[in-house]
């Protein structure tokens, strides 16, 4: 048995390169990592983390170190899903989602990676092996960008291999929105993938409004056009609206997918395996959609969500986020002619640079 000797924690601050902008969280000039190393009784490791648009660290860094450090030391690394019932229950009163789903997401990551490390698997083949070559798209946080900027960065991202892009969508007034639209449809040229993510922004009608407006531009999708909360509203959006709808970035249950698929407000599911609970939680999802004939996508943590998809032969677009973390990682995805690859070495491959992380704890 992998018996977990160790559960270590680290929070630190990442700078953006450069400044990022969307409808709800404003302009953003850093972000949170959290990160888990786990260590097995034989020596075995397995790397985890999440990350923050800039708060709410330190209650994940804490859980991780407070609570989650003292229920998991002694289990058997192997049996994934009692500890992922363990913690879940453990903090379910207090947590439910919040802090203590973004610590549970990292620490399940972590034992992921450690089992297809002892393995000796790659966890894309773990979880499924279905194909390593997933197609990518540039996930453009740029709503602040005026059109002449917005195209300079388009045409940056098609030079970096991007065969299918997203920009953000939600300016104040639905004329500036829809010339932006317009203006990378017509920079793209027909049938390019061009997907517009609204952050939430919009009540239903407006949401149904904007869609339509949107219609003539032939969009893979409409991400996030309302509050996750609102399900009814997410189903009115998809069928009133006439595009295909992606949300779940904010969603951080099982079940919150399940109640959105069930009524057929999502095209698109799209979990991020910091949030949602970790690989666990996002290989239910992706198996929900799968039963209920959707493509499955992803937000955030592109070097880990590669493998997920990689292992679907439901797998849509993987969304590749600009947060700076590259340059803490040894070798971080490499996007070729639109696809991005899932490494052969075993567990997620992922290997951070922690002394360079070690100037920026926070
Ligand atoms: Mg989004």
């Amino acid at each position: 048995m992998a018996r977990i000797e160790a559960v270590e924690a680290g929070l630190y601050r990442i700078p953006l390169e450069a400044a990022l902008s969307d409808s709800t969280h404003g302009v953003m000039t850093a972000f949170e990592l959290v990160t888990v190393r786990l260590r097995d009784a034989d020596g075995a490791a397995g790397v985890g983390y999440t990350y923050t648009t800039g708060r709410n660290g330190r209650a994940i860094y804490a859980t991780l170190t407070e609570e989650i450090g003292g229920i998991v030391p002694g289990m058997d690394a192997d049996r994934i899903e009692a500890i992922w019932t363990k913690v879940w229950w453990a903090l379910h009163y207090g947590g439910r989602g919040g802090a203590a789903t973004f610590a549970q997401s990292a620490l399940d990551i972590a034992l992921h990676d450690l089992k297809a490390k002892r393995a000796h698997l790659p966890l894309w083949k773990l979880l499924g092996g279905n194909d390593p070559a997933v197609p990518c798209y540039a996930g453009g946080i740029d709503l602040d960008l005026d059109v002449a900027a917005l195209l300079k960065q388009t045409d940056g991202n098609l030079q970096k291999g991007f065969r299918a892009i997203k920009m953000k969508v939600g300016r104040e007034r639905m004329s500036e929105d829809v010339a932006k639209v317009a203006a990378m449809r017509q920079h793209l040229g027909d049938g390019f993938p061009l997907m517009v993510d609204a952050n939430m922004k919009w009540t239903t009608d407006e949401a149904i409004r904007r869609a339509r407006a949107f219609a003539p531009y032939d969009l893979v999708w409409l991400e996030e056009p309302t509050i996750p909360d609102d399900v009814a509203g997410h189903a009115r959006i998809a069928r009133e609206g006439g595009i295909p709808i992606a949300t779940g970035e904010n969603f951080r249950t099982l079940w919150e997918f399940k109640q959105m698929i069930a009524v057929g407000g999502v095209s698109f599911p799209e979990p991020d395996v910091t949030n949602c609970g970790g690989v666990t939680v996002f290989m239910k999802v992706a198996h929900l959609a799968e039963a209920h004939n959707l493509p499955v996508t992803s937000h955030g943590a592109h070097d880990v969500t590669v493998h997920l998809l990689a292992a679907c032969p439901n797998r849509s677009y993987l969304e590749a986020h600009g947060f700076g973390l590259d340059r803490y990682i040894a070798a971080p995805l490499a996007i070729a002619d639109g696809r991005a690859t899932a490494g052969d070495a075993p567990g997620h491959g992922i290997e951070f640079d922690w002394k360079g992380l070690e100037q920026l704890r926070s």
